[in-house]
């Protein structure tokens, strides 16, 4: 029999360079189910690892906003940056200038022959994300950091701050939401994990429906062809099929857990189209979930949006 889970939505937070690597290897071993394999000191090797692979999304949920001498030079070189990578972002007013990307933004600055945020990171303990090649500095004056992720839940510019959730969620819904090309995912793999093992309950674990209702004809239906298809998953496994291959018969209700950051404004973007009507019950379900999250959170820029679905919250919360 099939194990039924309910769609679930929690915020990773990061607020310390300190917590970088091991929000990062928290985030990408998500992919692999690996989190068991955590440790005090695994953080940096999962990193190492990462990179190595070329495997270099993960690197992209963790943010990093610095301060830079607010001069016309600097903001010129910021621009030009800007134009040639992709999730550079930059403020400038009267009083400051602000930069912010994450970790991939800056290997990638660093592979256009800057070195300024590479020195930073070997400085501060964050040396295996920088690629020390032949650079030339691109930046006039010190480079300060300002914050990591997010300036603070009242700061309204929305394009420097990132948030990243966790969703429990399933295949139909992660379709879906990766076609959010600003936004950064890590899911988990059905290539790599193999359901028949007993690490994951050798069952396949599967996500509760939003628009079919327990004890109807249909939900019994749908139930019935999802204990059809764990029983097919775990016969091809019995004959020796990889992950890879039996994962050819998993349905779309099959649970994923799904790591997604994004700036701000981005996701301000998606909940305007992911928690309207016109979107897809189970997205709809994980989007208004994490809308009301990061209103309770206190990030007041939400507050408008959040006025406008909390009917839609209202009706999906026991849904
Ligand atoms: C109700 C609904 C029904 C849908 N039905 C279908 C369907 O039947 N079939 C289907 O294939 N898809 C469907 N989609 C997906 C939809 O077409 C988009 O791919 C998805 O919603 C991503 O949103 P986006 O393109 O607005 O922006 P994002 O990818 O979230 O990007 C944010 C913004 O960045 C800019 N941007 C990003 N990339 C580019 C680019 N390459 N060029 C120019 N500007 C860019 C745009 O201004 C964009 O609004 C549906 C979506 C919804 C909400």
């Amino acid at each position: 029999m099939v194990k039924i889970v309910e769609p679930r939505v929690e915020i990773y937070p990061l607020g310390q360079i300190e917590e970088i690597k091991r929000h990062i290897e928290r985030c990408g071993r998500t992919c692999y189910k690996s989190e068991d394999k955590i440790t005090d000191t695994s953080a940096e090797q999962f990193v190492e690892g990462i990179l190595k692979s070329g495997h270099e999304s993960v690197i992209e949920h963790a943010n990093l906003i610095f301060e830079v001498d607010n001069t016309d030079e600097n903001f010129g070189k910021i621009k030009e940056i800007a134009s040639k990578v992709q999730g550079f972002r930059y403020h400038q007013s009267e009083s400051e200038l602000l930069a912010s990307g994450n970790m991939r933004t800056f290997r990638d600055i660093s592979r256009l022959g800057y070195s300024d945020f590479d020195e930073w990171f070997v400085k501060n303990g964050l040396g295996v994300f920088a690629n020390q090649g032949n650079q030339t500095r691109a930046l006039s004056g010190e480079i300060k950091l300002e914050k990591v992720q997010y300036l603070d839940k009242n700061d309204d510019r929305d394009d420097l701050n990132n948030i990243t959730i966790h969703m429990i969620t399933n295949l139909s819904c992660y379709k879906d939401i990766t076609r959010h090309r600003l936004a950064s995912f890590s899911i988990e793999s059905t290539r790599f994990c193999n359901y028949s093992k007993g690490k994951y309950g050798s069952e396949l674990t599967i996500l509760k429906p939003v628009n079919l209702v327990a004890g109807t004809p249909e939900y019994e239906e749908w139930q019935s062809c999802m204990n059809d298809v764990e029983r097919h998953y775990m016969k091809m496994c019995e004959l020796g099929c990889r992950a890879d291959q039996s994962r050819l018969c998993l349905p779309h209700s099959i649970k994923a857990d799904v790591i997604m950051t994004a700036n701000v404004k981005e996701w301000k973007h998606i909940f305007n189209l992911r928690c309207d009507k016109a979107a897809h019950p189970d997205v709809r379900k994980v989007m208004l979930a994490a809308l009301e999250l990061f209103h309770n959170e206190g990030y007041k820029t939400f507050d408008e949006l959040y006025a406008k679905f909390l009917p839609d919250i209202e009706e999906f919360r026991g849904k």
